[in-house]
């Protein structure tokens, strides 16, 4: 898969490039990462990206320009079916696992990072084909934005992660669902390794027990148990089994919360008769 990165910071990326999944992905050949140097698209001699926005107020803009002549430039060298241009953006589509896996199925992007007060709406409007806010809240680049979903969409890619299971079991991924198929979301199991005995602090006996099918039981059950405490709202899309039901139906019965306090999405849950 190749990303093509335009940016007025390539250098932010060096050290992304020299760790983990990203640094295994490329030198395997499984990823490519181009940077572009948004400077490089200008035409003056002091290389001007930005500008003063329209109708006044503080901080600067992208050009139009220069962003546009970049993509241009990058779809000239991959040549052959459109492929997504994504503008970072706090305004965008929210970025989650779901959103992952559908970009991983994609052998191009172009991202671009934006920078100032923003960009030009016409960038958004006639160049990018999607925008994506990493979350509720506010950067001063993209480019964060850009290492962050180019680092969850790599170790996706086939033959990535050593050990292909390990991204299925994840936190927001169905175990059931193969690496590409669109995430219904439960949180991780919590994980435990050597000594079984820390500070006083032991390591639950069933997963020492060896009973595989008491382990998976005891997996499933605490997944269920975070999701219902910190993230209810997960539960809504993911398809609960009979035994799912039952657990989390005891759960709440035993649950401290009055139910009243408990959200809204564990009511409509309730309802559905766990
Ligand atoms: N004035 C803009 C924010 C500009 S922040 C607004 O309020 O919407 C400058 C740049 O940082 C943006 O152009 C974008 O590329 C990047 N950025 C900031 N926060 C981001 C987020 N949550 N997700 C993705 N990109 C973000």
């Amino acid at each position: 898969m190749t990303f093509d990165v335009i940016t007025i910071f390539p250098g932010f990326f060096s050290s992304l490039l020299e760790y983990g999944v990203l640094k295994r992905a490329r030198a395997a050949g499984q990823a490519s990462i181009r940077l572009h140097d948004l400077r490089d698209f200008t035409n003056d001699r002091h290389r001007t990206v930005d500008d003063r926005p329209f109708g006044g107020g503080p901080g600067m803009v992208f050009k139009p320009e220069p962003v546009f002549k970049a993509v241009a430039a990058v779809e000239a060298e991959s040549p052959g079916r459109p492929s997504p241009v994504i503008l970072l953006s706090p305004q965008g589509r929210l970025f989650t696992q779901g959103l992952a896996k559908e970009l991983a199925r994609q052998d191009h992007l172009t991202l671009i990072c934006g920078r100032y007060e923003g960009v030009d709406e016409r960038i958004a409007e006639h160049v990018a084909t999607d925008e994506i806010s990493i979350g509720d809240f506010v950067l001063s680049g993209g480019e964060l934005p850009a290492a962050l979903i180019m680092e969850s969409v790599v170790r996706l890619l086939p033959g990535v992660l050593g050990n292909e299971e390990s991204a299925w079991q994840e936190s927001f991924t169905a175990p059931e669902a193969g690496p590409l198929e669109f995430g219904r979301a439960l949180l991780d199991f919590p994980h435990y390794t050597r000594p079984a005995d820390f500070r006083g602090w032991r390591v639950p006996e069933v997963l020492l027990s060896g009973n595989h099918e008491e382990i998976r039981r005891w997996r499933r059950q605490r997944a269920l148990e975070k999701t219902w405490r910190r993230r209810p709202d997960l539960l809504a899309g993911f398809p609960l089994s009979e035994e799912d039901r039952e657990w989390l139906g005891a759960l709440q019965r035993d649950a401290d919360v009055p139910r009243r306090e408990l959200p809204a999405i564990i009511s409509s849950l309730g309802e559905q008769k766990l």
